[in-house]
């Protein structure tokens, strides 16, 4: 999210920058884990279909699999209980796609089993999607009009997004531990896939860290720009009357 728009503030690319470095450093590691492991093929010689569906047997659920466009875009859907494969992953029978698929599989037998930290993450969902907006709508009216209990509370609302990234943080570590046990304890892999396996997962994991770091970045920022909004008073009439200095 960009911070004002209208308004170039250095500040921000100082809160910026680090979480946005550590989210191209883990955007990079996926990547080219992915481009790795996915040319190695896995012991049995199944594909992502096959490893989903055999999965997901084991794990007595009973439930679509489905094919979504892009690249790395699998995910399970608890809202059609469908798991959506990427072309790559369903019709590759390599290393990564036993990862990835299985990952996937453990947010099903999350949904299945009422995993706690699931259902609080989808009740976020809502509240994380509107919240951030209603803030900077709240944060941008209260600095022009100077009313720093305004800007708090869209402070408050735009808190929402990061609560929102934490609450992924667990579900997402979860997911991908149940994987592993779940391929460690079944007859699909050969020596060392699981630690292929597991290095494709934890590249994936930091991207989820990346995001709640970039999160928290943007909110320190907007608590930086209202603890110092008494100085900024006069650079804002500035702006307002047209003087750049
Ligand atoms: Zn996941």
């Amino acid at each position: 999210m960009f911070p004002f728009g209208f308004y170039f503030d250095p500040m921000y690319f100082v809160f910026a920058l680090p979480a946005l470095a550590l989210a191209m450093f883990a955007q990079w590691r996926v990547s080219s884990a992915y481009k790795k492991y996915t040319q190695v093929r896995n012991a049995k010689s199944l594909t992502g279909v096959q490893v989903a569906q055999y999965l997901l047997r084991a794990n007595g659920l009973n439930l679509n699999v489905q094919g979504t466009p892009g690249n790395l875009t699998d995910h399970y859907d608890p809202r059609d209980k469908t798991l959506y494969l990427s072309a790559g992953v369903a019709q590759t029978p390599s290393v990564a796609s036993l990862g990835i698929v299985a990952h996937e599989v453990g947010h099903a037998v999350q949904d299945a089993q009422g995993y706690a930290p699931m259902r609080f993450r989808a009740a976020l969902v809502a509240p994380a999607s509107v919240g951030p907006w209603v803030g900077y709508v709240l944060f941008i009216v209260g600095i022009f009009i100077n009313m720093s209990g305004l800007v708090w509370l869209g402070i408050a609302f735009f808190s929402a997004s990061l609560l929102f990234a934490l609450a992924t943080l667990p579900v997402e570590f979860n997911a991908s531990q149940r994987a592993l046990a779940m391929l460690r304890s079944s007859a699909l892999v050969g020596p060392g896939e699981v630690d292929a396996a597991r290095s494709v997962l934890t590249a994936a994991a930091l991207t989820y860290v990346a995001a709640a770091a970039q999160s928290l970045s943007t909110l320190l920022y907007y608590v930086f720009v209202a603890t110092n909004m008494g100085g900024r008073r006069r650079s804002w009439l500035d702006w307002k009357l047209g003087i750049r200095s």
